[in-house]
């Protein structure tokens, strides 16, 4: 068996300026040496139950299921896992990684700050110096995520080039590295990038899928989709990748279909408008206008709004083995409210664009077939935009009065 892959058909590679590619090819050494050794191994899986709180449990949505009166609908609670989301999954991987090659000094890029945040707490628990670039926008939209970052003694730099935020966040770490590597590793938070990420971070990931596809077969259950959100992509191949090789169950990529068609108004690459370029180090599918300059994105929800999309992902898509779907930005809050209503759990807005998708195919199916969903993180960090967005008109009562508190201190 091929241990690592660095393309996928067309896409994927590692398209970085030259003296990055020597840090590269000694990340893919050290990451296949890693894997084959039984002593990281099990200080992963051993990280992985003290630290994560794996395995996340698979939970069967009995009332949601009730109320929509089709399928059945199961739902893998990822976000419980220690920080809130999967993105912990490939931190600890690489943190553990980076250790073993001597790196003292982390670096990581956020958007919306969740990477960041286990980054911060994984550096903590493993006495690594953390260093998180991260747009001012985004800093501005996420200062939650900032404040719990600082708390774990991570560093967080702000970004002011370009449209200060993800891309740009990114375009600084790569310039970090290419003058700190020999004491500095990039952890990449999401399953793209320049070789060996992709494939690293979807090994790092798939133990989402692997104990998906274990729970299934203890509950006897015969799954026929697999529903995840894809915003770089990282979730969605961690949970699917036991069962690429196969020809069921169904796959399904649900992207951010925003406030609806047209540039800016979305982040729908594989369901949408990508068109295929080399960005950020690999090539892939992204928005991209005529002249090959990366277009704007919207979502509600801060995670899906990554202009392009991991290698694998699109290679699977164009051959047919993932289907993609779009789920809106108010079809996401409507599956918040529902799944909150119905089994008393808050999806992060992410993930409930996935929800929102599993939702429509349960409804389309009889009661004997089952469809699961990853809750790739839980809601709790979108308590101000699910606030303002679901309407709470008492919410900016609230936001005045705590300003004024903080104030008065
Ligand atoms: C970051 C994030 C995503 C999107 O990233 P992928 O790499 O596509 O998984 C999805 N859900 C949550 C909760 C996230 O934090």
């Amino acid at each position: 068996m091929k241990v690592y892959n660095d393309f996928f058909g067309p896409y994927g590679g590692r398209y970085v300026a030259e003296v990055l590619h020597g840090p590269l090819a000694e990340l893919e050494e050290a990451y296949k040496a890693a894997i084959a050794d039984n002593s990281f191994r099990e200080e992963l899986d051993r990280i992985r139950r003290e630290y994560i709180g794996r395995p996340t449990p698979l939970l069967y949505a009995e009332n949601a299921t009730a109320r929509i009166g089709g399928g059945r609908i199961y739902i893998k609670l990822e976000g419980l896992a220690n920080t809130g989301a999967h993105k912990v999954n490939n931190v600890v991987g690489q943190a553990l990684l980076a250790r073993r090659m001597g790196k003292r000094r982390i670096i990581a890029e956020t958007g919306a700050g969740q990477h960041g945040l286990a980054a911060a707490a994984v550096c903590a628990r493993l006495g690594l110096e953390c260093v998180v670039y991260m747009g001012e926008v985004d800093i501005d939209r996420q200062r939650p995520n900032v404040f719990w970052m600082e708390l774990f003694g991570a560093t967080v730099v702000p970004v002011g080039s370009g449209s200060r935020t993800l891309k740009d966040a990114v375009n600084e770490a790569l310039r970090d590295w290419a003058s700190s590597f020999t004491s500095t590793h990039y952890l990449l938070g999401s399953a793209l990038g320049p070789s060996p990420y992709p494939d690293m971070v979807r090994e790092f990931q798939s133990v989402i899928g692997r104990e998906t596809r274990q729970q299934l077969e203890e509950a006897g259950v015969n799954a026929e989709a697999l529903v995840a959100c894809v915003g770089g992509g990282s979730n969605s191949i961690g949970f699917f990748s036991p069962f690429i090789e196969e020809t069921t169950p169904r796959l399904v990529g649900v992207e951010a279909g925003g406030r609806g068609r047209g540039a800016g108004n979305h982040a729908s690459r594989l369901s949408g408008e990508g068109r295929p370029g080399i960005v950020h180090g690999y090539k892939s599918l992204f928005l991209l206008d005529d002249d090959g300059q990366v277009l704007p994105t919207h979502s509600v929800s801060a995670g899906l709004d990554y202009p392009g999309v991991g290698p694998q992902l699109a290679a699977l898509g164009e051959a047919g083995r993932i289907e993609f779907l779009t789920a809106t930005d108010s079809e996401a809050l409507a599956a918040l409210k529902f799944f909150a209503a119905t089994e008393g759990i808050v999806f992060a807005l992410e993930s409930a664009h996935a929800g929102a998708a599993g939702m429509k195919i349960a409804r389309s199916w009889p009661k004997d077939r089952s469809v699961v969903i990853n809750m790739s993180g839980r809601g709790d960090k979108d308590l101000f935009i699910a606030a303002r967005e679901l309407g709470a008109a008492n919410w900016a009562e609230f936001l005045k009065a705590e300003a004024a508190r903080c104030e008065s201190r």
